[in-house]
């Protein structure tokens, strides 16, 4: 059975999987990060979880890796990166695997990651058509058609964290404003928090726990990030008419009130029943850099 690694590089963690080509998990990791540590920190992190990986799986021979920011898939390069990851524009991950470790490595984008393993493994199982929006620290986006994933001539394709919500609206770390980074991602519930609660919350959990309790600046804030989702999702559907448009990242994992508000605004646009939430959860990414690497140096097929 071949074993291939998959990490994901995230803004508040790295976590890495081992798994063969039937999906099978034989080893887990995970390492807190703070991605504002800067470059060094975050490879030093990574280092680590790999090398623990291999020491429970020694016969792995390829590494996938999922990262923010636009990745050049042919050469592995970060070849833009926003400043939610210091020093990471320009990095070329999947040589510094390759020498650090001594194993074939691959690199893509996060989101780009995430769809092909829900595509492979999760919600989007059994569709050729798919978009995936994965709101965590950033909002990352991905497009796959006719069973291939799109990543646009300049790696920016399906980047839809960065198109603009409102313009003229909140400054975002690639240097434009309003981007819907700034009013969907897991940062942007926090912030809405305090505009709206005057309270500061540290964690999304926090923040879902008060609007459960039917705090109505809590609920507020739900309502307007359900409201600016919808909007997205209405933009992106009307692009690419998929068969599933998967919602994943951190932010998920708390949705009981806002994903019924979410599929309630999209219900007239008949967008409701495309809606499904990621089911390899926060791991989509691992999964996905993990088919990555067996696509590209062992035997299965892409888009299988
Ligand atoms: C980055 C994307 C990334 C997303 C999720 C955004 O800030 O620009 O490349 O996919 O965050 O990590
Ligand atoms: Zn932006």
């Amino acid at each position: 059975m071949r074993q291939v690694i998959g990490v994901d590089i995230g803004g508040t963690a790295v976590k890495g999987l081992v798994i063969d080509e039937t999906g099978a998990v034989w080893a887990e990791a995970r390492r807190d990060t703070d991605a504002r540590q800067g470059r060094e920190a975050i490879l030093g992190k990574l280092e680590a979880l790999v090398r623990e990986l291999l020491e429970v799986c020694p016969l792995v021979q390829a590494i996938g890796i999922a990262s923010a920011g636009r990745v050049n898939t042919d050469t592995g390069q970060v070849v833009y990166a926003t400043d939610n990851l210091q020093g990471w524009q320009g990095l070329h991950l999947a040589k510094w695997a390759a020498d650090a470790f001594r194993l074939q490595a691959a690199a893509d984008n996060d989101a780009n990651a995430a769809l092909l393993g829900e595509a492979w493994l999760g919600a989007g199982r059994g569709h050729q058509d798919l978009v995936m929006l994965t709101l965590g620290t950033g909002v990352g986006g991905a497009y796959m058609i006719h069973g291939i994933l799109g990543r646009g001539i300049h790696w920016n394709g399906g980047e839809f964290g960065h198109s603009v919500l409102v313009p003229g609206g909140l400054p975002c770390n690639c240097g434009k404003q309003g981007c819907v980074e700034q009013y969907v991602s897991g940062s942007a519930l926090l912030r809405l928090g305090l505009e709206l609660t005057g309270r500061t919350y540290g964690h999304g959990a926090e923040l879902m726990a008060d609007a459960r309790a039917g705090d109505s600046g809590a609920l507020q804030v739900l309502e307007r990030f359900a409201a600016d989702l919808a909007v997205v999702l209405g933009n992106i559907s009307v692009t690419f008419d998929p068969a599933r448009i998967i919602i994943g990242g951190g932010v998920i994992h708390e949705r009981e009130i806002w994903w019924p508000l979410l599929k309630n605004k999209l219900q007239d646009e008949g967008l409701s029943e495309l809606l499904a939430a990621a089911e390899l959860g926060n791991r989509a990414g691992c999964f996905g850099a993990a088919k990555l690497a067996l696509e590209r140096f062992g035997q299965l097929p892409a888009g299988s």
